[in-house]
């Protein structure tokens, strides 16, 4: 069942975002007393009552704002409005009805989704009368909560759990998320590139000191492909003065990846790549998840991309397979060429042989090339079977597996390679010791 996407709406300060902490059970997003304050649009999966969905928080909405920030904060809202299904239109109780809340409940209206109608900052359950003017709205009874005391929230979440639409089965498989793990140094423009994933500043980078919070995972769409994008707060961490930052980077990297079945390293066009690119790479590599090295910055080199491809290709020689991306987070430059290539990584790490044509390949391989010998005894590969896909894992049934060499295992992964591709992803191989009356045998 595909996931129903909810977003929270209102104006600025009603506390969608202390509700956002409060309903998804962690501090993520920020809050500040100032109104109109610049923030992110965050995401968050929430369980309630056997049912998922998820949801986001806008960054509030000043349909009066003039200037950037209110411009940006408007567009956010506009696309939750296009992505959700449900509308979580929150008023504040103790301000009462303002024209910007009837002037929203009439984008509501227009948007045709269902909404729920919450009124915030309700502590005194007593005092209620103060609800009835939001009735004006034409969105029905409004819920009254707290979101700061988490008074009535249960009741919140059963309505709106209550709302959610079921999403039809065979969304499922073409949306399979792509977890992307978004990796590199401080500074080679990560952050920059999440932005330029989601979209023009759909995410607003905060110059706000201090908006580290726990892992934010970002949902995005695209041509109906649904990713989500690692631990975003690792990424956007501004800092980068404290010394341990770099220690702390790589550890937050090895954690996204963990959690990611595609890794983008990004490294810096007009930096060197040094030790700690490829630790990073190196861990990718290691846990099985399919890579793409994105050169970044490429807007401020006059270079052709060939040579600098290459040298990239070396110094990351132990993955051969992953290919190179150049792009410019800047500029937008090869933003589509890079989803493409995500797509791409994530499908042939999912790629899956079936087990004749598997075989076949295996026993033509060893027919032009024999198995290695040692001390008079050659390996013998009697069968061959995929068991496993990210990263595609193969069984080989041998006679001894001391006999094998990695140079001759080299070899069949490069026959395989050239025979299925399975760019972007790392390969492993098992051996198992058969015995020798299997029938099966090729060599
Ligand atoms: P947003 O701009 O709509 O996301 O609002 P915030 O979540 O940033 O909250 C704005 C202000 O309202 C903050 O000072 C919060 O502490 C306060 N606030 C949020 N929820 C409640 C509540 O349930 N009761 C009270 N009394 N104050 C709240
Ligand atoms: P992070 O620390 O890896 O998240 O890097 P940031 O996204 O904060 O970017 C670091 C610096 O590089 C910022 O000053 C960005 O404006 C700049 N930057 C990021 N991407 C590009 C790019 O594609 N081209 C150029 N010219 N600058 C970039």
């Amino acid at each position: 069942m595909a996931k129903p996407v909810v977003a929270i709406i209102g104006r600025p300060n009603v506390g969608k975002s202390t509700l956002f902490n409060r309903l998804t059970g962690s501090q993520v997003a920020l809050t500040e007393k100032q109104p109109g304050i610049t923030r992110d649009r965050l995401y968050h999966e929430v369980k309630w009552a056997g049912r998922e969905f998820i949801l986001i928080d806008t960054g509030g909405l000043d349909l009066h704002g003039t200037g950037e920030i209110s411009e940006g904060v408007r567009e956010q809202v506009e696309l939750a409005l296009k992505e959700a299904d449900i509308l979580l239109f929150l008023v504040d109780a103790r301000a009462g009805l303002t024209i910007t809340d009837t002037e929203i409940a009439q984008v509501v209206r227009r948007a045709n989704k269902p909404v729920i109608l919450a009124a915030n900052k309700v502590e005194d359950f007593k005092k209620q009368a103060g609800l009835y003017e939001f009735f004006q709205l034409g969105l029905g009874e409004p819920i009254p909560v707290s979101a700061t005391e988490g008074l009535n929230t249960g009741d919140l979440l059963d309505q709106l759990v209550a709302a959610l639409p079921y999403l039809p089965e065979e969304d499922k498989e073409p949306s399979l998320t792509v977890k992307v793990a978004v990796v590199g140094r401080p500074n080679v423009g990560k952050s920059s590139l999440v932005n330029a994933l989601l979209g023009i500043e759909r995410v607003m980078v905060s110059s706000i000191p201090g908006t580290t919070r726990d892992a934010i995972d970002i949902y995005l769409k695209k041509a109906e492909q649904q990713y989500m994008l690692v631990d975003t707060a690792g990424i956007r961490r501004r800092s980068k003065i404290d010394l341990p930052i770099e220690k702390y980077s790589v550890a937050r990297s090895f954690k996204a990846i963990k959690r990611s079945n595609v890794v983008l390293i990004v490294i810096d066009a007009l930096e060197e790549i040094v030790e700690q690119d490829k630790t990073i790479a190196g861990y990718a590599d290691k846990q099985g998840k399919a890579c793409v090295l994105v050169v970044n910055k490429w807007d401020l080199i006059k270079q052709k991309t060939l040579p600098f491809a290459e040298k990239v290709k070396q110094s990351f020689s132990f993955m051969p397979y992953a290919p190179v991306v150049f792009v410019s987070a800047r500029t937008i430059w090869q933003i589509d060429l890079l989803f493409e290539t995500i797509n791409e990584v994530f499908a042939q790490g999912n790629l899956r042989i079936p087990t004749s044509s598997l075989n076949n390949l295996i026993q033509e391989a060893t027919q032009l090339n024999l198995p290695p010998l040692r001390k008079g005894k050659r390996l013998r590969i009697f069968y061959a079977t995929q068991n496993k896909v990210q990263p595609p894992t193969f069984l080989l049934f041998v006679n001894e597996p001391e006999l094998m060499h990695f140079s001759y295992l080299r070899y069949l992964e490069n026959q395989l390679r050239q025979a299925y591709g399975f760019k972007g992803t790392p390969l492993r191989f098992i051996l198992r010791k058969r015995s020798k009356n299997n029938k099966k045998r090729y060599v």
